[in-house]
């Protein structure tokens, strides 16, 4: 039972909502530190609507073990707060999953102070938002949060995996519909308290009509049909019908008021569907025979509920696969305030993260509990590549991550190659090597210029050559990627050589060693001078075009203004 206490008007007011709202209450009526000391003796939790220094006061003398004690939630006079104050974790009135509870049902926010992680778990009311998942109305969000967040067992009962991002460790996947729970799914079903039912928009109403159906009617077979298969109105991600129907106002209508988007397809391409239950009748009419169903599979979904007919209607069901995520991110050259929100949103809400061992230990601390790591080593990059993409397609959220920008000579590239339309791929722009060590250098990027990586490992030596004199004879500001390595410490000197037979030796170059990291170091020479020992792997080089100059200790690219 939960006890009630208040002092003040307002107090009582809440109360009495509270006592009507929830069952197996007690509205303990008196002087507060009576009615405290009653309720302390009677109920598993307590509700104080009382200020937290006087409920502190009143209920110090009563503490004896936090393991037997009622859990006790004190709200303030104005309702906004529910404030978790002695004995949170108690499986049953346990003061953190009642705070919650009060806050569900008072429109104020839970405060909960037991928790270490509090921080970094998703928050509930966002969770799948932007996989367009809508939440149920009556959802216990606060509650289950509050569970979520002091550490107790949360069941995750979903159809199907999605790529909702990490969750921490205390949220199990389970069969079990058994409360505290998030519930993922497009089927109605009773669920017990508290729960969080998000609904994924996975749902293809396809819809035939008459002409002129009415609105009204499509609108009452579409919910019909729907709830007779047990599935939720909410799911619905869009309504599909064959373009010859593409001006039914009643159609239309029906898909506002659902606020749904309403797709069409040809008529040909209908006819090429196969279903369950063709009509020649409607091939006679509209040239395919089937619209419902046809128009459910012309949107890649699975038919789960066939065809049925009302007097001018006709609707089926399908279901669409679910996408997993991969996002490709560039983490940019070292420094941390060089990462991109986006990456952090996109590192955040990855259940994997794949990458090298280097890159990954630089945002480790950006990763939520519960999040995993896998780091093949350098030379594996199709097997990293893989594993991310095995992920997603099973339906996860995965980072593959790389430094600098994910695009430039790094892992987006054998990742897409690899991938087929059946992942949604997230690719976030990081600052590449080159632009953060012009950055440093001053301004060498001013007017056109290119990249070349000197690494023959995957590109035939000769390639890279006739790319050096071809950049070379074009007269553009070269960066070169890669260098030079243990392995391969001729090529830099190779390139130098070429490059001199087009520009002249006082052609400004820059040499910058681990631009953005702590040991980085930046200098500027010339081409006839540049000594390729000084370089090396972590090194980026670049070389100025004819017009580049040297000016205040700056490496500078003229665009051509008159300054
Ligand atoms: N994706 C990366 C490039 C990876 S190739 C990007 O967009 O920047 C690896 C090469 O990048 C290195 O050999 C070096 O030439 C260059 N590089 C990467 N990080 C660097 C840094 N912090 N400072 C200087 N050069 C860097």
């Amino acid at each position: 039972m939960i006890g009630l206490v208040a002092a003040t008007a307002n107090g009582r007011r809440n109360a009495t909502h509270l006592a009507e709202a929830w069952p197996d209450v007690r509205l303990y009526e008196g002087g507060p530190k009576e009615a405290l000391r009653q309720a302390w003796m009677e109920c598993d939790g307590i509700v104080a609507f009382l200020a937290v220094g006087a409920a502190v006061r009143l209920v110090a003398p009563l503490l004896v073990d936090k393991r037997s004690d009622p859990g006790v939630v004190c709200v303030d006079d104005a309702g906004r707060f529910a404030v978790a104050l002695t004995g949170g974790h108690r499986e049953t009135g346990g003061a953190n999953t009642l705070a919650g509870r009060v806050a569900d049902a008072l429109g104020a926010e839970p405060i909960i102070t037991t928790a270490s992680d509090t921080l970094n778990v998703p928050a509930l009311d966002s969770l799948g938002a932007d996989l367009g998942f809508d939440i149920e109305e009556g959802s216990d969000l606060a509650s289950v949060g509050a569970a979520m967040v002091s550490g107790e067992r949360v069941n995750l009962v979903s159809d199907y995996r999605w790529p909702i991002g990490p969750l921490p460790e205390n949220v199990g996947s389970t069969d079990e519909m058994a409360a505290p729970m998030i519930l993922i799914s497009d089927r109605t079903t009773n669920v017990p308290h508290p729960s969080v039912v998000y609904r994924p928009s996975s749902l293809i109403v396809g819809v035939g009509c008459s002409r002129g159906a009415e609105c009204r009617e499509i609108l009452k077979f579409v919910r019909s049909s729907l709830s007779e298969a047990g599935l939720s109105e909410k799911s619905i991600a869009a309504l599909a019908s064959v373009d010859a129907k593409s001006d039914e106002a009643g159609l239309l209508e029906a898909a506002l008021a659902l606020n749904v988007p309403m797709r069409f397809h040809p008529a040909a391409t209908l006819a090429e569907m196969g279903v369950p239950n063709p009509s020649e009748v409607v091939e006679r009419a509209v040239g395919t025979p089937s619209v419902a169903e046809a128009a459910v599979v012309a949107e890649g979904a699975d038919l789960i509920a066939e065809k049925r007919k009302s007097a001018m209607a006709t609707v089926a069901v399908g279901r669409l696969p679910v996408r997993g995520r991969l996002f490709v991110v560039g983490l940019g050259p070292g420094d941390e305030a060089l990462i991109p929100s986006l990456a952090r949103d996109a590192l955040a809400r990855s259940e994997l993260i794949v990458g090298l061992d280097q890159y990954v230990d630089r945002v480790r601390h950006l990763l939520r509990p519960g999040t995993q790591i896998s780091t093949p080593p350098l030379g594996e990059e199709i097997k990293r590549a893989k594993l991310a993409l095995d992920e997603a397609r099973a339906g996860g959220s995965v980072a593959l991550v790389s430094s600098g920008d994910a695009g430039v000579y790094a892992m987006a590239s054998p990742a897409l190659e690899l991938a087929e339309d059946d992942v949604d791929v997230i690719s976030i722009p990081g600052i590449t090597a080159s632009q953060a060590s012009a950055s440093l250098l001053g301004s060498p990027l001013g007017h056109d210029h290119a990249s070349i990586s000197l690494s023959d490992l995957l590109t035939p030596w000769a390639v890279i050559e006739a790319r050096l004199e071809a950049a070379a004879a074009g007269d553009f500001v070269l960066t070169l990627y890669n260098p030079r390595s243990k392995g391969r410490d001729w090529q830099l000197g190779k390139a130098q050589e070429i490059l001199l037979r087009h520009r002249p030796p006082e052609t400004p170059v820059g040499v910058v060693r681990e631009a953005y990291r702590p040991k980085q170091s930046v200098s500027i020479t010339y081409l006839a001078s540049m000594n390729p020992d000084d370089v090396d792997m972590l090194t980026t080089v670049i070389v100025g075009s004819s017009r580049t100059v040297v000016r205040a200790g700056r490496m500078v690219t003229p665009r051509g203004y008159e300054v």
